[in-house]
């Protein structure tokens, strides 16, 4: 019997690139109707073994086994890693990899995953970007540590902004609206302030070099987007956790 496919958010720029392979999960697949749905999250109160079935079916929709994939400790700061092998890394909030075969993945519920690969330099970044480390530029800082330390280009490296909690209705007190431009604060007609955290990591790719065609953003809300998105604002503990995978291809597979 065949394997249903397992609904996934994708980029279609990153699919024009053959040595990588990237792939954002969703809450739909299978254990959808449990009250954590697919979950790739631990410590939820979800079942771990079930969790660990969904990752590895995850990870084999980027051609991967479970155990090739390398998780963060994230911490909501700025600190960037490289590694060379998978496993999990110890607090951080973006890893750097040149090792083919080994998938970065950030784990989000309305957080800003942020995939970057660089063609000429072999390279590939992931950052896991919400408010807190938006506010410390991690993305910018991501993308120029590309430039700087792999010789990446800026005029060929490529991004994707994953799906997450986007300005319709990621709402912010003004302690946190104050930490950014003007321009990606949006207030409604009751006072309510809006934050447009896609746009905040958008725009400091562009800082950093990166030409606004490759950028790939995903329109999606994971706040509304209800029944294809898990999200801890709307659900709080009993929202499950998505992963963003990058691989590079290892030779032939
Ligand atoms: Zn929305």
């Amino acid at each position: 019997m065949a394997t249903p496919v397992l609904p996934l958010i994708r980029s279609t720029l990153f699919a024009q690139y053959p040595h990588v392979r990237l792939a954002q999960s969703t809450r739909q697949g299978e254990h959808s109707d449990a009250p954590f749905g697919f979950n790739l999250g631990y410590g939820l109160g979800d079942d771990d073994l079930r969790v660990t079935g969904n990752i590895a079916r995850f990870a084999a929709t980027v051609q991967l086994e479970a155990e090739d994939l390398a998780f963060m400790k994230q911490v909501h700061g700025d600190t960037i890693r490289e590694i060379s092998e998978a496993g999990i890394a110890d607090d951080t909030d973006a890893l750097i990899t040149r090792q083919p075969g080994v998938g970065l993945t950030v784990r989000t519920a309305d957080c800003v995953p942020v995939m970057l690969y660089s063609p000429t330099a072999g390279v590939i970044a992931a950052v896991h970007a919400g408010w807190r480390g938006s506010a410390e530029r991690i993305t910018r800082k991501a993308a120029e540590r590309l430039l700087t330390e792999y010789d990446a280009d800026p005029e060929t490296l490529i991004a994707f902004i994953g799906a997450a909690a986007a300005v319709c209705c990621y709402e912010v007190g003004d302690e946190v609206a104050v930490l950014f431009p003007e321009r990606w604060i949006q207030k409604n007609n009751e006072g309510k302030t809006f934050l447009d955290l896609q746009g905040v990591n958008r725009a400091q790719l562009l800082e950093a070099g990166l030409t606004a065609e490759h950028i790939d953003v995903s329109n999606n809300c994971t706040i509304h987007d209800h029944h294809i998105f898990h999200s801890y604002r709307r659900d709080g503990d009993t929202s499950g956790r998505m992963l963003t995978t990058l691989v590079l291809r290892e030779e032939g597979v």
